[in-house]
């Protein structure tokens, strides 16, 4: 086994178990791409077993902070077991669910995704690759009724040296399933879909949508960023009259109109928008348009740190738009899934671009990522996604 040292003062992340350790912090050692090693102090004491990984900035992802932990097949089996049993006991419904969420579930760099009899692993770090073949002999003997498809095509993955990966890892077939969440009915294609099919992360918040849609019998609605029309259907099944979705991905916008049907709504009412939201809320304040409620469920503004300040221009943009959209009354519902846009400082752009508005509103709840996307008390990189309903004044 080999061994890690780290510089003096390094361990402290370890010790507060933190699961990363940067390249910067290793004073001496290496090791093969997701090769497992002894981590330790720049004095030799024993701080963590971790997987190597030589191109990648997070040089080093803990397995686990045990000293007579072994890392081999039946600890992935283990660690696999325990979060899908986690998430039954919860009362999940596993046909629709993440049965993993990375380093939340002990297993870094790890998502799987269930859709109906679809798994889809997206294997995020050079642990996980070299781990492959044995995470699906135990998700095949967990689960021996699924397929298991793999989307490690993320852009994560270059930062790891990994290439792309793509395709069947058990099973075959379509890889089009319909999953049904809050009781509506939607196509999941987990070859072209966004990540690895679904956003299941907003099962809540669009479950949480239909709800005050409903309670305040809000009509008209205007959801942003609709990739496959969860929102809009939500909209509708809480009884809003006129639902306009917009996405600049036509398929996207064709399966939403699809679900529109498959739901048994009426098509009229729904519109869908094949255009960028800047320019159409633009265009729709220049017009005078008004809506009960809007979504704001943009896509990652802000990858990396370095990101972050471009990132929070374009929240502000096109919230202090959707505030111009809103009545007194009016509700916004608004998300941020950039990791490195902290709850606090997204709550912070939202509030300038109410004032900018010249708009005042309230907090009436704060959302997150659902039960199935658990988050570790120590690593609050986990906390990507953070909504905010908002009541106009
Ligand atoms: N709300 C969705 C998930 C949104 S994902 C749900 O509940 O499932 C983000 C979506 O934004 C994607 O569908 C992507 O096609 C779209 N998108 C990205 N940039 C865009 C832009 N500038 N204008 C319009 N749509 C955009």
């Amino acid at each position: 086994m080999k061994t890690i040292r780290l510089h003096p003062g390094k361990e402290r992340s370890l010790l507060r178990r933190h699961p990363w350790v940067f390249a910067s912090s290793i004073a001496k050692g290496s090791a093969d791409s997701g090769e497992t090693v002894r981590v330790e102090s720049h004095d030799g004491q024993f701080l963590a077993w971790a997987a190597f990984s030589p191109a990648s900035q997070i040089r080093l992802r803990v397995w686990s902070f045990e000293p007579t932990q072994r890392i081999d097949a039946s600890f992935f089996t283990e660690r696999l077991r325990t979060a899908i049993a986690r998430r039954q006991a919860l009362g999940l419904d596993l046909s629709a669910c993440r049965l993993v969420h990375g380093e939340s579930d002990g297993l870094p760099g790890c998502i799987l995704d269930r859709y109906a009899d679809i798994v889809v692993l997206q294997a995020g770090s050079a642990a996980i690759e070299r781990w492959k073949p044995v995470l699906v002999g135990a998700l095949h003997t967990l689960m021996p009724e699924v397929r298991l498809y793999e989307r490690s095509d993320a852009a994560l993955r270059e930062r790891e040296g990994l290439p792309p990966a793509t395709g069947w890892l058990h099973g075959a077939g379509d890889t089009q399933v319909e999953i049904v969440e809050n009781g509506l009915r939607l196509q999941v294609d987990v070859a072209s879909g966004h990540k690895t099919g679904f956003y299941l992360d907003q099962r809540d918040a669009r479950s949480r949508f239909a709800e005050v849609v409903r309670a305040h019998k809000l009509q008209r609605v205007l959801n942003c960023f609709s990739y496959t029309g969860g929102f809009t259907l939500a909209a509708l099944a809480g009884g809003a009259q006129q639902v306009i979705s917009v996405d600049s991905s036509a398929p996207a916008l064709a399966l939403a109109a699809q679900h529109v049907a498959r739901n048994g709504f009426d098509a009229a009412r729904a519109t869908f928008l094949d255009a960028d939201v800047n320019a159409a809320l633009r265009r729709l304040r220049d017009e005078g348009a008004q809506f009960d409620a809007i979504v704001l469920d943009p896509p990652k503004f802000a990858s990396n740190p370095q990101q972050v300040e471009r990132a929070a221009r374009a929240y502000k943009d096109i919230n202090r738009l959707a505030f111009h959209l809103l009545p007194p009354g009016g509700w916004l519902f608004t998300f941020s899934c950039s990791g490195g846009v902290s709850a606090d400082l997204f709550q912070k752009i939202v509030a300038g671009a109410a004032l900018d508005a010249g708009a005042d509103a309230q907090i009436v709840a704060r959302t997150g990522a659902g039960l199935d996307h658990p988050l570790s008390l120590h690593f609050p990189e986990g906390e990507y996604l953070k909504g905010l309903l908002l009541r106009k004044n």
